[in-house]
């Protein structure tokens, strides 16, 4: 369909002021914080699709009629909200139209009987979070992109915060939802303790990110909150493996501290300022709950972990990791890229695997990473999230940076080692954040013989493949 045409169509569905061509705006709406855009954006370099424009849409019916009219004309569709992707999941395709539901910001409803919150799916989490904070309630997500992310694009990506050891994923928080489909049908998953009545359809939107519809309204659990009967405590232990055995135990003995993250030596080096002896990992816990609960978690955690040999820090790493834990830049531009002021293409990547093989994972990638890719300047990484059979690796890692025109490649042959390594392990390659599009290539590997099953999916849902194309599927 040509441009004028898409665009007058959408101008007359939502209105003049609702629709951007200006060249900046289409930019900025396809703006992915993946580690090699940040550092192209750096280096003034925009390798993305361009979008025929920026739609922003303000109910369900809008999303509605916008969706419809773009699937009637076969015009790609990136759906967005918050717009703290990092894998590609939000850039357009080239004269597609980016749908922008973050003016669909509303709390509709706060049930302190059934311990539930309705939101629209633009509502930013921090603005949830605070609201209920206030009220003596936590939704218990907090991602460390709290500060911009919003409730649809949480669910679209199967989201998790840094409390998830006890609050769960944002799949064990929703409860039910509102979504759009690629030819306008709104479908509504209605708000139960749970059911029996066939398979569960919130997982059809939990993590499609957006390839199987738009999430326009969302209802999550609400807890408790009192920080004041926290305990936390941070501890030293020799290395990773030891480190991780300790996890499993506290877990699989059933404890359930809120935190549990367990940082290598060289993230102890670049983000804790050595806060530990030369060569140790560093332990970081935090229970929260009733306090007869959290001081139970907490002397069986101690225990725990000084059985394998962790050495008390006492609370102040554990203190200054809440304050500053979501003190990242959400700015791309030069100086204010700490990686690239200091000359590196840095990011993390996220795995996770059985404690049987999450060791192994971790050290093939580390000792790969060096070996294979020759501008490599550091990798670790830490475990944050932690379950009966297994745990995530967030690793982190940078390449001394090289003319930009190679930012994509160096920075895929890193991607490409942690792929390959957890795969052969039996690993799932993406933990959090998604596949987006930089990940669908792996995507067959990762689901095996139940992949076919994704794509009779979107042939049911949305035939004229108008939603994120590319995105977890080919
Ligand atoms: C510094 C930083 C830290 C991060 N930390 C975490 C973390 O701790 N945990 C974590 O889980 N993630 C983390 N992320 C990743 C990201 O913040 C999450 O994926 C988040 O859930 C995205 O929400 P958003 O509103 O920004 O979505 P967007 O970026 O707008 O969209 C993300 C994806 O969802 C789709 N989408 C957006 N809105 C909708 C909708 N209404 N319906 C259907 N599809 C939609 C988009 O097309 C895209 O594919 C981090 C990102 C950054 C930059």
């Amino acid at each position: 369909m040509e441009k004028s045409l898409i665009i007058n169509g959408l101008v007359a569905l939502v209105g003049q002021d609702n629709v951007s061509t200006v060249e900046a705006n289409i930019l900025e709406a396809s703006k992915d914080y993946i580690g090699f855009r940040r550092h192209e954006r750096c280096e003034g370099v925009y390798n993305v699709a361009r979008a025929a424009c920026v739609v922003k849409v303000s109910s369900t019916k809008e999303v509605s009629e916008v969706l419809k009219f773009l699937n009637e004309n076969k015009v790609p569709v990136a759906p967005r909200t918050g717009g703290s992707s990092v894998t590609l999941g939000i850039e357009p395709l080239e004269g597609g139209v980016v749908v922008d539901a973050s003016n669909m910001n509303e709390i509709l409803e706060f049930n302190e009987v059934d311990m539930q919150l309705t939101a629209l799916c633009g509502t930013p989490l921090l603005y949830i979070e605070q609201y209920l904070n206030e009220r003596g309630y936590t939704t218990g997500h907090s991602p460390q992109s709290q500060p911009v992310a919003q409730m649809g694009g949480l669910v679209a990506t199967r989201s998790i915060g840094q409390w998830s050891s006890l609050y769960g994923g944002i799949e064990d928080m929703l409860v039910g939802l509102e979504a759009v489909l690629a030819d306008g049908e709104v479908v509504r998953i209605k708000n139960v303790p749970r059911r029996s009545t066939g398979p569960d359809l919130r997982h059809l939107f939990i993590g499609c990110e957006g390839t199987l519809g738009f999430v326009t309204e969302t209802t999550i659990k609400i807890f408790k909150f009192n920080p004041a009967d926290r305990w936390m405590n941070a501890y030293e232990i020799d290395g990773t493996e030891v480190g991780l055995k300790a996890i499993r135990e506290i877990i699989v003995e059933g404890y359930r501290p809120a935190v549990v993250r367990l940082h290598d030596p060289m993230e102890v080096q670049m983000l804790f300022n050595n806060c530990t002896t030369q060569g140790k990992a560093l332990m970081l816990f935090v229970a929260e709950g009733p306090a007869s609960i959290t001081k139970a978690t907490g002397e069986a955690v101690d225990a725990i972990v000084k059985k394998h040999g962790a050495v008390s820090l006492g609370t102040k790493p554990v203190e200054s990791w809440i304050v500053h834990r979501n003190d990242v830049s959400f700015d791309m531009d030069k100086t204010s890229d700490q990686y690239f002021k200091m000359g590196l293409l840095a990011d993390t990547c996220e795995i996770s695997a059985s404690w049987s093989q999450i060791g192994e994972i971790y050290k093939a990638v580390c000792a790969r990473i060096p070996k294979d890719v020759p501008n490599a300047a550091f990798v670790g990484g830490h475990s944050s999230h932690s379950y009966l059979n297994g745990t995530n690796i967030y690793f982190q890692f940078a390449l001394m940076a090289r003319e930009v025109q190679y930012a994509e490649s160096d920075y895929m042959s890193v991607i490409k080692i942690i792929m390959e390594e957890t795969l052969s392990r039996g690993g799932s390659i993406a933990h959090h954040h998604g596949s987006g599009r930089y990940r669908t290539k792996w995507m067959p590997q990762e689901h095996g013989t139940s992949y076919p099953l994704m794509y009779k999916l979107k042939e049911s849902l949305d035939p004229n493949c108008v939603l994120n194309k590319g995105v977890i599927m080919l």
